[in-house]
């Protein structure tokens, strides 16, 4: 039997333009506020953190925004990505339903984050800016950006969550050959890093803390902006560039998925792989469940709360209509660190409480078990973040196993493991542990914020 195994496209097929679900969202979202005053930011509030043409497509209701030449050609260098028919794990499972997967980890830095890295190194360098901060958790976000700078000429300081600086060298060494400067924050180099090592001086760090500290670099200096991988809408949106290739990969294989799966981090590789289809159903014309899958120890999208929260723990940056574990939260460690984030982009927030997209969340352990059945069967090393979408795979294939249907799915493989095998190492030694997060523990944390809640 002659099966295809690899849906290919040519670089011509890249697509020229990427999508804008704020087009076509059917409630759209309430404004972010600025943290000082509670009114909503205009584009000035963000000017010192951005550059221009980023904050338009912040807030832009353009459906399509056209992806410049030169971001095209730095595309190139690993795009189009191969999308993938799993039939060896479906015959592993012994489901009926068909799988895809989408393979994002042939980028640069071995993820989809180079997909927003390069366009945002691409505009700082186009006005002028000469360095740009920010903040990285197991080191994904911040290798992207290393790269992305480096290709652009531009300086790259990067906060690194210090418990991850500490056991993952190899990413922080990634980051040095692309010429970063790489700190373990909390550093005693800014106002936030230093008021968190009084309170605490052996403080593991935090996704949130760090943050904190890249955006205070920027907003203190003239020729230096800061740089998120996630989260924000104009970070969502060249994503999409994942989705659109897989909408035509998938015309190949002569389907259109009934369920889209994605890890769920701040919703940057959910979104890529899931707005193109979700397009669909927002026009009437194909329904698609698009899927989101968090590790039970973050689990924002299913026990969070919908109201204003800060993207980072000190409380600068502008407050965002997000459903959120409160942004002093400090998840459990758990392995899949991308995944370790207190809330959800604003854009995400909004379509799960119109209850156009859905999520469930998972533990490490089922996860990983179905990570190292995905390699036997696929021979790619899932990334631990990856592995959660994966579970979600199975959960879903299994009960149209159970249905008797027929179900065509189509899943995010947003990046390979091959720099966490440390995480695969605990986990054949049995040192991963399940976490059951609690009420008490999101209520602890809840009380605490006195950010506006949303009517
Ligand atoms: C950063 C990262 C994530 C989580 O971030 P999202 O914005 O939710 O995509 C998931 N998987 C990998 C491989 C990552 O690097």
């Amino acid at each position: 039997m002659d099966r295809q195994k690899k849906f290919l496209l040519s670089e011509r097929d890249i697509p020229r333009q990427w999508y804008n679900i704020q087009a076509h969202m059917p409630n759209a979202m309430h404004p972010p506020l600025h943290p000082g005053t509670l009114e909503p930011i205009g584009p000035a509030d963000l000017a010192p953190l951005f550059p221009m043409e980023l904050i338009k497509q912040e807030v832009s209701k353009e459906p399509w925004i056209d992806i410049p030449d030169e971001v095209r050609d730095a595309y190139k260098i690993w795009r189009p990505t191969p999308l993938y028919r799993a039939h060896a794990f479906e015959k592993l499972l012994d489901t009926p339903a068909h799988i895809y997967y989408k393979y994002e980890g042939n980028s640069p830095s071995g993820s989809h984050k180079p997909n927003t890295a390069i366009p945002q190194a691409y505009y700082n360098k186009q006005e002028g800016v000469k360095k740009i901060s920010t903040e990285t958790g197991a080191g994904q976000w911040g290798s992207a950006l290393s790269f992305a700078c480096q290709y652009f000429g531009l300086e790259c300081e990067v906060f690194m969550v210090k418990i991850s600086y500490n056991q993952k060298p190899y990413r922080k060494l990634l980051m040095n050959v692309w010429d970063a400067t790489v700190h373990a924050s909390p550093t005693d180099r800014t106002q936030a890093g230093r008021s968190i090592l009084a309170q605490d001086p052996n403080s593991p760090g935090s996704l949130g803390i760090a943050i904190s500290e890249a955006v205070e670099v920027a907003a203190m200096s003239q020729d230096t902006k800061y740089s998120l991988g996630s989260v924000l809408n104009h970070v969502l949106m060249h994503q999409s560039i994942i989705g659109l290739e897989a909408e035509l990969q998938m015309e190949m294989a002569g389907e259109f998925p009934d369920v889209v799966i994605a890890p769920f981090g701040g919703g940057s590789n959910f979104a890529g792989i899931a707005f193109p289809f979700l397009r669909h159903k927002l026009n009437g014309s194909k329904n698609v469940r698009c899927l989101a899958i968090e590790p039970a120890s973050c689990p924002k999208l299913t026990k969070g709360q919908f109201r204003y929260d800060f993207g980072d723990t000190v409380g600068m940056t502008p407050l965002i209509p997000m459903y959120t574990l409160g942004h002093n939260f400090l998840p459990a460690p758990i392995h899949a660190g991308g995944l370790r984030y207190h809330g959800a982009g604003a854009i995400v927030s909004q379509l799960l409480k119109d209850q156009l997209i859905e999520a469930v969340a998972v533990q490490q352990l089922e996860c990983f078990k179905r990570g190292v059945e995905f390699a036997k069967a696929e021979g790619i090393v899932p990334a631990p973040e990856a592995t959660h979408a994966i579970a979600g795979v199975v959960r879903e294939a299994l009960k149209a196993k159970e249905e008797g249907r027929q179900t065509t799915i189509l899943f995010n493989l947003c990046g390979h493991g091959y720099f966490d095998m440390s995480a695969y190492q605990d986990y054949f030694a049995g040192k991963l542990v399940d976490h059951h997060f609690t009420d008490d523990e999101l209520y602890a944390n809840l009380k605490e914020l006195n950010t506006p809640e949303i009517a």
